[in-house]
């Protein structure tokens, strides 16, 4: 999972991508990156690590231009190895040009062996490096319904070539020395805006918070499908494939990786995860005491619950915020260890009470039995854990790093195994319609649900 970031116009242009990555940091904490271009050349710093430890004050001085991109990465595809770290920067025979991706290629390792054999030598693992040599090698001529503008003839068809050859989820941002191009994938799966300042720089995010921090106004998404590109000669769409897919947008952004505060694909996260908490609610009326969210994530499912059923709201569990989120964390001995860390119970809240507790997600199911344990030695009466989204029982090819199918608890237990496991006396998830209901309340569209289904759009 990754979060990406572009502005161009921008004296500032690195340090605004700088605060943009901040904004988007929850996505991906492990490493950050940005890409400068002064109109001539590229500049890349790179590093580990959040944000302001990946790229100090003294890089920032040293990033000079006014076209930037940035990129923070929590890795899926290729394994949390330095040399993954993104925007990538390639230089071949039309020019330079940097890109950072959100989302995760279904049909890399094959395109990389094919590659390999053509010649091709990698430097990273990473799935977004497949891309870079496909744009590099690409050598078909642009669909024939396209008319290029005149500063789009050399780099636009290998980018189409390269989107033809690709599979899968890819939110892009591609710097190059007088342009800001942004890509997002047919089906849609990540989200990817575009925003605007006052003074006329141009912003392409991840989510609508990074367009708040630098000032900037959400004008509208890329489309599924589209590659826009910005430079001195305004914005340019184009649309590579004449047939759209079916719209897959990940609903599990709105469960829970997005920012509540965000807009993505045209709504708010806030009233479509409050709402997912209301349809809890009206899916199961159960008699208790109070409402406990498992913050963060569970606030907001939590308060819609608590007004549909009029059971009071009660922080009954702190989180020490100075400890990353459990399900971001590589490896199972720091989750273990940050699952103790991240929580603490607020004993007068929850001693003799018979508490609803709601998280947005139960993956391993891990956090949960740790979160029942804590909360019965806090003297809970009753403990009802909800569930705002279904079990989740395949894994996520697109860019959220689920766990594999053994690992992932509904895969392998009945809901009644999962609620004897984690120890609590009643356990109910949100129906697959209760969710979709609460992502369309607003806006009729499609959504992919592959990790509570099985049913992959895309393989
Ligand atoms: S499989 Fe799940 S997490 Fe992955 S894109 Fe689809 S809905 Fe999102």
């Amino acid at each position: 999972m990754c979060g990406v970031f572009g502005v161009i116009n921008n004296k500032d242009a690195a340090a605004l991508t700088h605060l943009g990555l901040h904004a988007l940091q929850h996505r991906g904490q492990e490493s950050a990156g940005i890409a400068v271009s002064d109109g001539y050349d590229i500049n890349l710093k790179l590093g580990e690590g959040l944000v302001t430890k990946a790229i100090t004050a003294e890089d920032l001085k040293e990033l000079k231009g006014d076209i930037a991109i940035g990129h923070v990465r929590y890795s899926t595809a290729g394994g949390s190895n330095p040399k993954n770290i993104q925007p990538f920067y390639a230089h071949f025979y039309g020019g330079s040009f940097a890109i950072a991706h959100n989302g995760n290629l279904v049909n890399a390792d094959q395109l990389r062996k094919q590659l390999e054999k053509e010649g091709a030598i990698f430097r990273s693992t990473s799935d977004t490096e497949v891309f870079v040599h496909l744009i590099a090698r690409a050598k078909e001529p642009p669909p024939a319904h396209i008319i290029l503008h005149k500063n789009d003839t050399d780099f636009l068809p290998l980018v189409f070539d390269a989107m033809k050859k690709v599979k899968g989820a890819y939110s892009l941002v591609i710097l190059r020395e007088k342009q800001l191009i942004a890509v997002r994938d047919p089906y849609g799966f990540r989200p990817l805006l575009l925003g605007k300042n006052r003074s006329g720089s141009y912003f392409v995010a991840s989510e609508s918070c990074a367009f708040d921090i630098v000032d900037a106004e959400y004008l509208r998404d890329i489309k599924p499908g589209e590659v826009l590109v910005i430079d001195d000669s305004g914005l340019r769409s184009y649309f590579p494939f004449e047939h759209p897919e079916k719209a897959e947008k990940c609903i599990f952004e709105y469960v829970y990786f997005a920012r509540p505060d965000s807009l993505i694909f045209g709504d708010w996260v806030y009233e479509i995860r409050k709402e997912m908490g209301r349809n809890l609610a009206r899916e199961y009326k159960i008699d208790a005491d109070v409402v406990v969210p498992v913050l963060d994530s569970g606030l907001l499912a939590a308060k819609g619950y608590s007004e549909e059923s009029g059971i009071p709201l009660e922080i009954g569990l702190i989180r020490n915020h100075y400890v990353g989120r459990s399900f971001i964390q590589p490896s199972q001995e720091i989750r273990d260890l940050s699952v103790k860390l991240k929580l603490n119970p607020v004993h007068q809240v929850i001693n003799g009470k018979r508490l609803i507790v709601i998280d947005d997600s139960l993956v391993r199911g891990t956090t949960s039995k740790k979160i029942v344990n804590m909360l019965r030695k806090a003297g809970a009466k009753e403990i009802h854990f909800l569930i705002s989204s279904p079990p989740v029982i395949s894994p996520c090819y697109y860019g959220i790093d689920t766990p594999t199918k053994e690992e992932l608890i509904a895969s392998n237990k009945t809901i009644e195994e999962i609620r004897d496991y984690i120890g609590a006396d009643s356990l109910h998830y949100l129906s697959l319609e209760g969710m979709i209901n609460a992502a369309n309340k607003y806006k009729q569209k499609g959504f992919c649900t592959a990790c509570f289904t099985g049913n992959y759009p895309v393989l």
